[in-house]
C-alpha cells in the first residue's frame, strides 16, 4: 500500500465499511487512524483507553455499540498490542469486523501472535520513523481472508481485477517498488532492532525507578515493540523544560485527543465518557528511544530525568 492510512482505509472498505456505518476506535491515537474511517463516510465512535496500557479498554466497548456498528479498529499504540481476546469475542458476538492498526507495532505480539493476524486484517505503515521504515511513504495490509486480500488488491489499483476487469471504483494506493526493495533489505533486521529497543526500555525502567515517573507497562502475555517510550509525569512543562536544558529532547504523542480536534469534535456528553483519554493527554511525554542510542546516551537520559524530578 502507498501508506498506513491507505492500508486502513482500503482494509475497512474491503470489510464492507461505508457511509453511515459506525467504527469503534480510540481517540488516543494518531489522527490517521480516525481519518481512514472518516474518509469512507463512516462515523468514528470513540472508546476510552485503559489507564495502564493506553490501548482501547475492552470493558468500555459494549456501551458504545449501536445497531450501525460495523467494525472495531484497535490501535496497538506505542508498540503494545491492545487486549485482543475480549475485543475479538465481542466482535464475534455482534458480527463486527476487526481491523488492527499496527502502524506502531511491527514485531509486537499478544499471546505469541503477531500484531495484525488476530483480526480480519492488520494495517502497517512504513513511514520512515516507524520501527520498520522505508525511505518514504509506504504501507501494508495483512489478512488471512482471501476475499479481503483480493478486494484490497483491486481497490488499490484502479478497481481492476485480473478475473473481473474494472468493476469497482478504485484509485492508486500501490506500494512503490523502490520502497519495497528498501523494506526487503531492512526486514531481516527488525527483530534485532526491536531487541535493542526492549533493552533500552528495560534500562529506563530500572534507571527511573523511584523517580515518580510512570513507565510503560507490559501486559502479561504481550511483547512490547517500544515504538515510543511514553511516560507520565506531573508538571509536564517543567519536566520537559528541565530535560531540554540538559540537552534531552522530548515530544508529546499526542497532545490533543482526536475527539478534541475540529473535524472530529464530539458533544460534551460524549467527551465525558473519555475521561482517561483526557486525563493522560496532559501528562504523557515521550523519552528518546531508538536502536542507535548509545549506553552513554541512555545513562544521560536517566540522569537528566532524575535531576528533573529532584528539582521539585
Ligand atoms: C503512522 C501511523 C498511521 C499512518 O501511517 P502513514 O503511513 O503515515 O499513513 C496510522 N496509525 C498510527 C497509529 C500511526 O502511528
Amino acid at each position: 500500500m502507498a501508506s498506513g492510512t491507505e492500508a486502513l482505509r482500503l482494509a475497512l472498505q474491503a470489510c464492507g465499511v461505508g457511509a453511515g456505518d459506525e467504527v469503534l476506535t480510540a481517540s488516543h491515537t494518531c489522527v490517521a487512524t480516525v481519518a481512514a474511517i472518516a474518509l469512507l463516510g463512516a462515523k468514528p465512535v470513540f472508546v476510552d483507553v485503559d489507564p495502564r496500557t493506553y490501548t482501547i479498554d475492552p470493558d468500555r466497548l459494549a456501551a458504545r455499540l449501536t445497531s450501525r456498528a460495523r467494525a472495531i479498529v484497535p490501535v496497538h499504540l506505542y508498540g503494545h498490542c491492545a487486549e485482543m481476546e475480549p475485543i475479538l469475542a465481542l466482535a464475534r458476538r455482534f458480527g463486527l469486523r476487526v481491523v488492527e492498526d499496527c502502524a506502531q507495532a511491527h514485531g509486537a505480539t499478544d499471546r505469541g501472535r503477531m500484531a495484525g493476524v488476530m483480526g480480519d486484517a492488520g494495517c502497517y505503515s512504513f513511514y520512515p520513523t516507524k520501527n520498520l521504515g522505508a525511505l518514504g511513504d509506504s504501507g501494508l495490509v495483512v489478512t488471512g481472508d482471501p476475499r479481503i486480500a483480493n478486494e484490497v488488491r483491486r481497490l488499490r489499483h484502479y478497481g481492476w481485477s485480473r478475473q473481473a476487469g474494472r468493476t469497482a471504483y478504485g484509485g492508486n494506493s500501490r506500494l512503490d517498488e523502490l520502497q519495497a526493495a528498501v523494506l526487503l533489505v531492512k526486514l531481516p533486521r527488525l527483530e534485532a532492532w526491536n531487541g535493542r529497543r526492549r533493552q533500552i526500555a528495560a534500562a529506563y525502567r530500572e534507571g527511573l525507578a523511584g523517580t515518580g515517573v510512570k513507565c510503560p507497562v507490559e501486559r502479561p502475555g504481550a511483547s512490547h515493540a517500544y515504538h515510543l517510550y511514553v511516560v507520565r509525569v506531573a508538571e509536564r512543562d517543567r519536566f520537559r523544560a528541565s530535560l531540554s536544558e540538559q540537552g534531552v529532547e522530548t515530544l508529546i504523542h499526542y497532545s490533543s485527543p482526536i475527539h478534541r480536534l475540529e473535524p472530529y469534535a464530539v458533544a460534551p456528553a460524549e467527551a465525558r465518557e473519555l475521561s482517561v483519554t483526557e486525563a493522560i493527554s496532559g501528562e504523557i511525554v515521550s523519552l528518546p528511544l531508538y536502536p542507535e542510542l548509545t549506553e552513554g546516551e541512555i545513562e544521560a537520559v536517566i540522569d537528566a530525568v532524575r535531576r528533573a524530578t529532584q528539582e521539585r
